[in-house]
């Protein structure tokens, strides 16, 4: 039968009133299928360019990673590793990862077993920084002690100092338990004006991914990795938010102006304009973007933006753990270097951001921001080779 325009109208009309589907006529339809999150991997159908980036353009140095970390369960505090130079080292080779910048070096004997074991044999390709005591933050001579400490790290040879998020999140008055100590706490002021002394940067990890302040429900955009580790969020309880964090850290920022402050984690990466204007009002600082091309890369003309004009204050870190399991964005090898390599160098676009079936941070992917030579090499060396005094 031939259909005219008009019974096709009336036929559509007829089928809309009567709820039925033209599709498929008449057949029964198969009712959707119920699947978990955790089940859902999607194969992305795009066809687009895959450039695969073995090998950086220029030597790098990789300003934030964690060779080993230190026990202090004990008396004496303990370098704890799970690999030895001679296991990194070929990997280095490979992608032209010139240096790797231990920040959890640790603090006394600690710091000198992570000195003698990474730096002291590769003084070229392995850099070990020190941290703060904070243990020690008890006893009534702790100020003091603590710009001793920054003092004795740099006659052992530690070239930095880490901070970890450890502060304004987890140390408290008694160390585990009273009130949560500020960033800006007097305490510290000695260590901050001890590093400045000495000629040492300070590495700070401020805070967390703004969605780790939020509940850990159906519109949280990190739900399934806080899901999988409800101990990493600080909602509730104590916790300060992400803003007062930050806001601690600048005033500290503000009162050490002759400190080098690399806000690690690009300082708070959701935010590139606060991040910015962090940047404009203080020459003291530089950002780090291990663990934050998940963000960047989301964002990829805000970030290229951000790259342009901050050339010259962006420094390259990945937040390696060699073996580690937990944070895929994060285990040392072949595939993460060449995640960042192609972020940061070619226009690739939509592709993961961590070696893993389902993104681990959030379920997006990224594009990369095909960054000039001159920027580049600021960015893989030239920067940290300034900021570390090693030029
Ligand atoms: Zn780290």
């Amino acid at each position: 039968m031939k259909f005219t325009r008009r019974k096709l109208l009336a036929g559509l009309t007829a089928s809309a009133f009567a709820g039925v589907k033209l599709t498929h006529a008449q057949e029964p339809q198969p009712k959707p299928q119920p699947l978990d999150l955790k089940d859902y991997a999607p194969k992305s159908m795009l066809h687009v360019k895959e450039t695969s980036v073995l090998k950086a353009r220029f030597p790098v140095i990789d300003i934030h990673t964690h060779l080993s970390f230190t026990n202090n369960s004990g008396a004496v505090p303990k370098s704890v590793a799970r690999v030895n130079p001679a296991e990194i080292l070929p990997t280095m080779d490979r992608k032209n990862v010139r240096t790797m910048v231990n920040l959890t070096g640790g603090y006394g004997a600690a710091l000198e077993e992570s000195l003698r074991i990474w730096q002291q044999p590769n003084p070229n390709r392995f850099i070990v920084f020190t941290e703060p005591w904070f243990s020690k933050i008890v006893e009534a001579n702790y100020s003091q002690f603590q710009a001793e400490q920054i003092e004795r790290a740099k006659k052992l040879g530690a070239k930095g100092i880490k901070v970890l998020k450890t502060l304004g999140l987890y140390l408290r008055e008694n160390v585990t338990t009273g009130k949560l100590i500020a960033i800006d706490d007097r305490r510290f002021d000695t260590m901050w004006e001890a590093a400045a002394a000495n000629k040492m940067p300070i590495a700070i990890h401020t805070s967390d991914p703004e969605a780790f302040f939020l509940p850990i429900d159906r519109a949280n955009e990190r739900f399934e990795e806080l899901n999988a580790h409800p101990s990493w969020s600080f909602h509730g309880q104590d916790f300060p938010s992400n803003r007062e964090l930050h806001e601690a850290r600048l005033r500290v920022i503000a009162r050490h102006p002759k400190t080098h402050f690399m806000l690690l984690h690009v300082g708070n990466a959701e935010d590139l304009s606060w991040v910015s204007e962090w940047l404009d009002k203080y020459p003291n600082t530089s950002v780090e973007i291990g663990a934050r091309i998940g963000e960047l890369g989301r964002q990829p003309r805000a970030a290229r933006k951000f790259f342009d004009k901050y050339q010259d204050r962006i420094l390259f870190g990945t937040d390696a753990v060699p073996q580690g399991i937990e944070t895929p964005q994060q285990i040392f090898g072949d595939k993460l270097y060449e995640i960042y390599f192609r972020f940061l160098e070619t226009e690739d676009e939509y592709f993961d951001y961590a070696p893993a079936d389902v993104p681990p941070q959030g379920r997006w992917r990224i594009y990369g921001l095909g960054l000039p030579d001159n920027i580049l090499r600021k960015v893989y060396h030239q920067n940290a080779e300034r900021i570390l005094g090693l030029k």
